[in-house]
């Protein structure tokens, strides 16, 4: 059983002053795996409290130490890679050797590349007579969601740590445990008491009372659009900056040239990434109305390579999801998709065989999708292709941008120019062309309802820091 009593306070492990707890469970067993505290306003205090203390201190330490720090807090995460990758699988239901990769690699890589930014940025310039300089905004609440536990607050920690400004952060209630081992490693780093602090509980409990606490400078959520625009709204009281990473329904445009082989298999490999719980999946897959049936039968041998099972299971490549709510959600949508009378050509609603417990469903592909069909529209979270038909470019075009999200997006054609030309026009933060990898470097976030502001790389180091001009006499 993993039952915490204690938050990471002002360098120490300090018993929560709420007597509340939050219940955690595996989904691959819907076993109780322990219980949280969920953190009452005085918890939350404390925590700003240590942060806002250790501002001062923190800002004025030379970025190359912060950047010591930062590597250390990596070398934390490699030690102890293996434990790690069990927690979260254990915790989300990620299979282990995916897991291990994504859930853990990529979180090193982003606090490596972090750490190097933080020697080579720019704080100031000149700029006619007056010298403009970078400061830290002061006190981050960094608030996470649970799909991607340590990359999503590597993408905060890293950048606010290399900036000067000091932290609280809230993990998700779903899946707060790999939280709890990063506070650890945090510790063993050596900060400075108070630059990091972590504290657990409902987002609206503790979230609620992080977001409004006056000693916040900033807000850096990622989550749900509706999550996403209640804090904004908490946040805008006190004028505090936001930066938000929010949902998406990402399409994949193939065009009539393209290689239609490898442009649905790699869609269905993005849908279907982390059991369709990833923020930027290709969740809608766009195809020439001649090519339809050849697209259909390519995703539906793609689907079947998917064996679902436990994440521990070396053949797994599809775990649970994260809970029951989630599952019932998604198992809700697919018989959507079906009274919709969109073409059901992989999966279903049904428990895949063999799998009585558990928060497992079948990796599910639709066919024939009507672009304004509830499936087709709303992010889904569970591994839920809907392929689309398109009578040209321009109507594939306006099917990709026909949603209220601006996450992600990718476009397959044989022609370059004409694949760059058609990325330009999608209303969205990124585009992979013709399979192109995801680059930490690059920044990530979300045109229209998918977000606010930008992380990774020496973008996201943009939102943690705000402008001051010293005019200088002649
Ligand atoms: P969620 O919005 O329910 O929760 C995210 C975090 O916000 C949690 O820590 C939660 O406790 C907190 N929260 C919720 N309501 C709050 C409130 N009123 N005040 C303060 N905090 C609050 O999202 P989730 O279910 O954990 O994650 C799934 C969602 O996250 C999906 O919509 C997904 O697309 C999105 N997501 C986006 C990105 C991205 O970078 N764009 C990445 C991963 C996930």
């Amino acid at each position: 059983m993993h039952t915490k009593e204690k938050f990471f306070i002002n360098g120490q492990w300090v018993a929560s002053k709420s007597s509340a707890r939050i219940e955690m469970f595996n989904p691959a067993t819907d076993a109780l795996l322990g219980t949280v505290p969920d953190a009452n306003a005085a918890d939350v205090d404390s925590a700003v409290s240590a942060a806002c203390n250790a501002q001062a201190a923190w800002r004025n330490t030379p970025p190359g130490e912060r950047a010591g720090f930062i590597e250390k807090i990596s070398a934390g995460l490699k030690a102890r890679a293996d434990e790690l990758t069990d927690i979260v699988a254990t915790d989300i239901g990620m299979p282990r050797k995916m897991g291990r990769r994504m859930q853990v690699g990529l979180p090193i890589g982003i606090l490596d590349v972090c750490a190097r930014h933080a020697r080579d940025f720019s704080y100031s310039e000149q700029v006619g007579n007056s010298l403009v300089l970078r400061e830290p905004i002061g006190v981050a609440a960094c608030i996470t969601p649970w799909n991607y536990p340590l990359f999503q607050i590597a993408t905060k920690l890293g950048p606010a740590l290399a900036t000067g400004c000091t932290v609280v952060w809230k993990p998700s209630e779903v899946a707060p445990l790999a939280a709890f081992v990063l506070a650890e490693i945090i510790e063993a780093a050596g900060l400075p008491a108070g630059v990091v602090n972590l504290i657990t509980g409902y987002g609206h409990t503790a979230g609620e009372a992080l977001v409004v606490h006056p000693g916040v400078n900033m807000v850096s959520m990622t989550g749900s659009t509706r999550a996403g625009a209640r804090i904004g709204e908490l946040a805008a009281h006190s004028i505090k900056r936001v930066t938000l990473e929010l949902g998406g329904k990402s399409a994949a445009v193939v065009l009539d040239d393209a290689d239609l082989e490898a442009a649905v298999r790699a869609t269905v490999n993005s849908c279907f990434l982390n059991s369709g719980q990833t923020c930027l999946a290709l969740t809608r897959l766009i195809v020439p109305e001649a090519r339809y049936a050849e697209a259909a039968e390519i995703a539906k041998q793609t689907a079947a390579r998917f064996t679902v099972g436990d994440p521990f299971d070396e053949g797994s490549k599809l775990g649970p999801l994260v809970s029951a709510v989630q599952r019932d959600r998604v198992v809700g949508m697919i018989r959507k998709g079906i009274e919709e009378g969109a073409e059901l050509l992989a999966g279903g609603p049904d428990r895949p065989p063999g799998l009585e417990r558990g928060c497992y469903v079948q990796p599910t592909v639709f066919g024939r999708v009507a672009p304004d069909s509830t499936i087709a529209q709303e992010e889904i979270f569970g591994p839920v292709l809907s392929i689309i038909t398109s009578r040209d470019e321009e109507d594939a075009i306006a099917i990709a941008n026909n949603t209220a999200y601006g996450l992600s997006g990718a476009v397959w054609s044989a022609d370059m120019q004409r694949a760059l030309r058609v990325a330009g026009r999608l209303q969205t933060g990124q585009v992979e062309i013709n399979g192109g990898a995801f680059n930490i470097e690059a920044p990530f976030g979300g045109y229209k309802q998918s977000g606010l502001g930008r992380e990774m790389g020496r973008y996201g180091m943009e939102e943690f820091l705000q402008y001051k001009s010293l005019q200088l006499p002649a």
